[in-house]
Parts: C-alpha cells; sequence; structure tokens
C-alpha cells in the first residue's frame, strides 16, 4: 500500500526526547500533513467499517488524536482512556508498569456496556502494557475488545514482549 510510506515519511523523529537515548516518534507532524493524516485515517475506517464496532477507545493523549475520526467513519462512539483524575464521573482504574514507576488508565462508568465490540487505539505500540492496561478496563466492563490499533509499532526486542492477547494492526515501524 503506497500510502504506508507517506505516512512514515510524514513522522518526526527528534532523538533525545524526553530523554537521552531515546529517538521520539512525533506524529505531530503527520497531523500537520493532511493526506498522510487522512491515509490514516482511511485505512482504520476501511478495516473496521464492517466489523460491527460500537466502540473506538482512544488513549490518553495521542489516540485522542485518531480516535474520534475514525469513530465518526465507522459509526461508533468514541471513549477516552484518560490519564488519573482528569475524568469527572465515576471511573474504574487500571494501574500498569512503566520503565520507572507505574502510570493508571480511567474509563467513566457507563460509557461502555457489556457485549459492546471495542478497537483500541493509540498513537505507538512499544511493550504493549499501555494497551494491556486498557484491555483490562475494558473486559471489566464485559466488553468485547476486537483488536488494538495503532499508527507505529516498535517490532519485538527481547525481554519486551508486546503480547497483549488480543489482535493488534500497526501500520509503519518507527523511522
Ligand atoms: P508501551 O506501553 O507499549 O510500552 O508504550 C506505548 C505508549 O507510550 C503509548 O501510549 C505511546 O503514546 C507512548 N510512547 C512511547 N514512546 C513513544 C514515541 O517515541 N512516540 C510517541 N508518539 N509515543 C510514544
Amino acid at each position: 500500500d503506497p500510502r504506508l510510506e507517506a505516512i512514515s515519511q510524514a513522522i518526526r523523529v527528534v532523538p533525545h526526547f524526553p530523554k537521552q537515548g531515546i529517538m521520539f516518534q512525533d506524529i505531530t507532524t503527520l497531523l500537520l500533513d493532511h493526506k498522510a493524516f487522512k491515509h490514516t485515517v482511511d485505512i482504520f475506517v476501511d478495516r473496521y467499517r464492517d466489523m460491527n464496532i460500537n466502540v473506538v477507545a482512544g488513549i490518553e493523549a495521542r489516540g485522542f488524536m485518531f480516535g474520534p475520526p475514525i469513530a465518526l467513519g465507522i459509526g461508533a462512539k468514541f471513549v477516552p482512556l484518560r490519564k488519573p483524575r482528569k475524568l469527572p464521573g465515576e471511573v474504574i482504574s487500571e494501574k500498569y508498569v512503566l520503565e520507572y514507576g507505574t502510570d493508571c488508565l480511567e474509563l467513566h462508568v457507563g460509557a461502555v456496556q457489556p457485549g459492546e465490540r471495542v478497537i483500541v487505539i493509540d498513537d505507538l505500540v512499544a511493550t504493549g502494557g499501555t494497551l494491556k492496561a486498557a484491555i483490562r478496563l475494558l473486559e471489566r466492563v464485559e466488553a468485547e475488545v476486537v483488536e488494538c490499533a495503532c499508527v507505529i509499532g516498535v517490532p519485538d526486542v527481547k525481554g519486551q514482549c508486546r503480547f497483549i492477547g488480543k489482535p493488534l494492526y500497526v501500520l509503519v515501524e518507527p523511522r
């Protein structure tokens, strides 16, 4: 698919951000390129439009940039999975382990109904820890997580297994 090359080219790599040694994949430049951004959304919409998806769940913060246009395109609702203390209503929470310390995702109680079919969207998957926390949250409310989808997927490296127990669909590798 020639669109994938345009998407990959539109992602900027920022060396040593946010700290020394990290090659940060910056998707804000993809958002500046309306053709590449549209290709990205179109590929996901084409994939999910006939899969009876009820919910697109986006992970804060960059899942919020791709999730809503995909949800509109496939006729699903958008549900944000947020960092702690951002959602005003009653929430359930899932902690997950990062390289240093832990983080947490929260979901509004009642936003997703039992049996609803969900895809989880984020910009990038590395270890899969963030996606796993999202899946646990959604399964606690008895949703059916059909697939996780990311724009960028870091190839598996030894000791960094990103096995998430669900299908994972990624468009490009890091640049
Ligand atoms: P994981 O939990 O799979 O190890 O890491 C994925 C999470 O880290 C995603 O929420 C993603 O937004 C963030 N992340 C880690 N590294 C990068 C990066 O280089 N670029 C971007 N855009 N996000 C990153």
